[in-house]
């Protein structure tokens, strides 16, 4: 049996975080992940400064596509606000890997399916075992699911449905657009260009909403294709888009128990008004990374449940929140 000090099952940007700083700690771990890398994850790819500084990124040494985006361009049931704050995108691809990578630990490629605990350690499969387990595996995570969906119990109605498409593309605009609720969508649409000729388009919204409207997700994808292509942003028929869900943040933070842990996705901390998880993703990893290697609990109160907490978008935010 192979023995790690910690176990991190996930290797997106929540385990690849945890895992980078528990090697700075000084503390044995190792990642398992069912999917080899690089692997595609279905993400719209926008990353606030916060993210940057907190991985202790220097832009001009990412060795892959990075775009400043000077402000964002949304529309609030079709009112133009321009947010004017600096945001970057990067694509999953490439981001998620060189993570990976630079976190400079064992990666196992492994699908975790079944965990066992005993006194003081956890078996993974029969075949690895730890003394700390963090579960980073996102939506499904086999972590979450075995040891926390009693005691955090994930609501329906904060499940967001999306619909997304990145390509190659000569882009024509490199203005990062967004629509909120247009077209009686629970939710938004972006299209977000990223560096190197690369677009990420698709829409997301919230799954319960848009069942009690008698609504599907796919009409609002149809709906995004006819605009983008009156607004001559796209052009062309074939489009066919990919699915993925997650949970937005709720108010149950139940996240340790004893010496297993889940983070990112696997935590459901997605921010509430924008469902922005890599930012929240990369908070829970450095602090549950802090957390075993100090022996503190592990709390994400400090993580912000809101993308627009700062008091500039304040206005924005209530108009969001009242829907
Ligand atoms: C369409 C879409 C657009 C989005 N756009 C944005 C955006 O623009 N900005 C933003 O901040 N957030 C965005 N998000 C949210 C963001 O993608 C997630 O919150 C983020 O990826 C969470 O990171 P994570 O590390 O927790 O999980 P993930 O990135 O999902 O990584 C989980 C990893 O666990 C592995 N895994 C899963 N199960 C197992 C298993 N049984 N065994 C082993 N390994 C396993 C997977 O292979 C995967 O590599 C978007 C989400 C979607 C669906």
């Amino acid at each position: 049996m192979e023995f790690h000090e910690v176990i991190i099952v996930g290797g997106g940007p929540a385990g690849s975080t945890c895992a980078w700083k528990l090697k700075h700690l000084g503390v044995d771990c190792a990642v398992i992940d069912k999917a080899e890398f690089p692997r595609t994850k279905l993400c719209a790819g926008w990353i606030t400064p916060e993210v940057i500084q907190d991985l202790e990124i220097d832009i001009p040494k990412y060795p892959h596509s990075i775009l400043r985006l000077p402000a964002l361009y949304a529309r609030f049931y079709g009112l133009p606000i321009k947010i004017s704050a600096p945001q970057y995108s990067i694509r999953r691809y490439e981001f998620d890997h060189w993570l990976l990578l630079r976190a400079d630990v064992p990666v196992i490629r492994h699908e975790t399916k079944q965990i066992e605990r005993t006194d003081d350690q956890f078996i993974i499969d029969e075949k690895y075992s730890c003394r700390y387990l963090v579960g980073a595996g996102g939506t499904f995570c086999p972590v979450y699911r075995t040891f926390f969906s009693s005691s955090n119990p994930r609501a329906k109605n904060n499940l967001i449905v999306c619909r997304e498409l990145e390509f190659p593309v000569p882009i024509t605009d490199e203005k990062c657009y967004l629509w909120f609720f247009e077209n009686k969508l629970p939710g938004y649409s972006w299209y977000v260009p990223k560096a190197n000729g690369y677009l990420n388009i698709g829409v997301g919204g919230l799954e319960e909403k848009l069942k009690q409207n008698g609504d599907s997700i796919n009409n609002h994808w149809d709906f995004l294709l006819g605009k983008l292509r009156t607004q001559s942003l796209i052009f062309g028929k074939d489009f066919n888009p990919k699915g993925h869900s997650y949970y937005l943040r709720e108010p149950v933070n139940i996240v340790h128990n004893r010496n297993a842990f889940i983070i990112g996705d696997a935590a459901g901390l997605a921010t509430r008004d924008m469902g922005e998880g890599i930012g929240p993703a990369v908070k829970s990893g450095i602090l549950a990374a802090e957390s075993i290697s100090s022996g503190k609990p592990f709390r994400i109160d400090s993580i912000s449940a809101f993308s627009l907490h700062h008091p500039v978008f304040l206005p924005i935010l209530k108009l969001l929140m009242r829907y």
